[in-house]
């Protein structure tokens, strides 16, 4: 082999794994010396202007597991993760120094917060040359058959340009490295102590009792998929409530990019290989869509997912009640299922999809409450969090992003269907009967 004649720098964010990773795959494919640096970005565990830690207890917890799990898995490619909790623009400019890095590798990222603190170490470094890449789509932006920003306003359009005509592209496998950069890696990745937080037991009720990183995500998929088949069913559970296997629980692996949604969809056509293609196979697929939609849409309206005329630019009425918000975070509600979906997040960082949609419809639109005030609590505490499906969703329950039909939820009618028997609100309300 060649001598490797440049030294590649992979800066992780939301792509933390070793599979199906472009960004890897990209910095890796020439035998050049690779290195990784991940940041436990302290701007990441302050307080928002909302009044709530921008990452709370469940994702820091969930992090940690996911780097300790890329270290090992990145190890196994012969390829050193540095980690620090400091600022990226601080930390990369002297890691470029210190070791003569010719490329930086990293998933391309284009809302506020993050462009900002590329552009902060951009200025602090010469001579490298840098490569965005897209990591976190299905459909990959190069591949589809329509302008960004023409993304349709409504998701029925923008499935169907793209689950015909846009072929997915296949997983990336990343060879072990023969020869590569040793160095003397004395980093460690930070405990929830460093990040500010008491240890804490995962809730024995949660729904989402899962570590963090690629290989319980894997085992995951392999549970759900293959060994329980419970995928061929996931139609007719996924508006569910309780326990672990009424959805995929996909979503916090994704948003970090421990798993990719490539690996999911290859995994769903190999199940429909090996057992049966049906509704529930396809939908899986079509959920993952939706996720794809949120990127799409936040490419194409950039901050304005942010602002509360949304991207409707609706001229609402909100108020700001402090009361009337602590009381829908406490679960002190009115709505006896929306106060139980409250205290199943506080409790554990998770909420169903139908919670989801419940809670927030119930703040915009009943309590007409700042939806951004939502959005920015469920950003702290939701293990899952993606500023796209975050964002994307809350306007759109609010009624200023993507539904055409704006409509508002009746929490009591939701809760007479999807818990009938009461079975939800006791687990939450009354945790003693369990
Ligand atoms: C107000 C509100 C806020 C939300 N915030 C987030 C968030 O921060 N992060 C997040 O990942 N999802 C968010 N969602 C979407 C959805 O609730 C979760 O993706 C889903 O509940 C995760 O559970 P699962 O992985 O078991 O999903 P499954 O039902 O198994 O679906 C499979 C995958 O499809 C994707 N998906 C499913 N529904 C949606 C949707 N409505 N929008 C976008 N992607 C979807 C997810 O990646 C999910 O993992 C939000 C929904 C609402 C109504």
């Amino acid at each position: 082999m060649q001598k490797a004649e440049k030294r590649h720098l992979v800066w992780f964010r939301n792509d933390l794994r070793t599979i199906d990773n472009a960004v890897l795959h990209e910095a890796c494919k020439d035998g050049n010396e690779v290195l990784g640096v991940y940041c436990f970005d302290p701007k990441h565990f302050e307080v928002n202007p909302f009044g709530f830690k921008k990452t709370a207890k469940f994702r820091a917890q969930f992090l940690i597991e996911t780097l300790q799990d890329l270290k090992e898995q990145l190890h196994r490619l012969n390829i050193d993760l540095l980690v620090y909790h400091d600022l990226p623009e601080v930390v990369i400019p002297k890691i470029c120094e210190s070791h003569q890095v010719t490329d930086i590798f990293l998933q391309n990222e284009w809302t506020q917060e993050e462009v900002d603190t590329e552009n902060l170490v951009k200025s602090k470094i010469e001579d490298v040359t840098w490569h965005p890449i897209y990591n976190q789509f299905l459909f990959h932006p190069d591949d589809i058959n329509f302008n960004i920003y023409k993304t349709p306003q409504v998701f029925t359009v923008f499935r169907k340009k793209l689950e015909k005509y846009v072929e997915i592209r296949e997983e990336l496998k990343i060879e072990k490295q023969t020869e590569n950069l040793r160095i003397d890696n004395n980093t460690t990745i930070p405990t929830l102590g460093d990040l500010g937080f008491e240890d804490f037991q995962r809730h024995p009720h949660s729904a989402f009792p899962f570590k963090g990183g690629m290989t319980e995500a894997i085992k995951r998929l392999n549970d759900y998929f293959f060994n329980t088949k419970k995928l061929g069913f996931y139609k007719k559970t996924r508006n569910g409530l309780v326990g672990v296997d009424y959805s995929s629980k996909f979503s916090s692996w994704l948003a970090n990019g421990s798993i990719s949604a490539g690996i999911i969809y290859w995994n769903v056509k190999q199940f429909e290989k090996e057992h049966y293609k049906n509704q529930s196979t396809y939908w899986l697929i079509f959920e993952l869509i939706w996720r794809d939609y949120f990127k799409y849409v936040s490419l194409k309206h950039g901050n304005q997912i942010f602002k509360l005329e949304g991207i409707l630019k609706k001229d609402y009425e909100w108020s700001s009640n402090k009361i009337q918000i602590e009381k829908w975070i406490n679960g002190e509600t009115q709505s006896d299922f929306v106060n139980a979906n409250m205290i199943e997040l506080k409790e554990t960082g998770w909420m169903s999809n139908r919670g989801r949609q419940n809670v927030a419809s119930y703040f915009a639109k009943e309590l007409e409450l700042d939806w951004r005030i939502g959005a920015s609590y469920f950003e702290s505490l939701l293990l899952d969090y993606d500023v796209h499906s975050n964002y994307g969703n809350w306007m759109y329950v609010a009624g200023v992003g993507n539904d055409p039909r704006d409509r508002k939820f009746n929490v009591q009618l939701q809760a007479e269907r999807y818990d009938a028997n009461g079975k939800f609100r006791n687990l939450w309300l009354q945790p003693s009967l369990f």
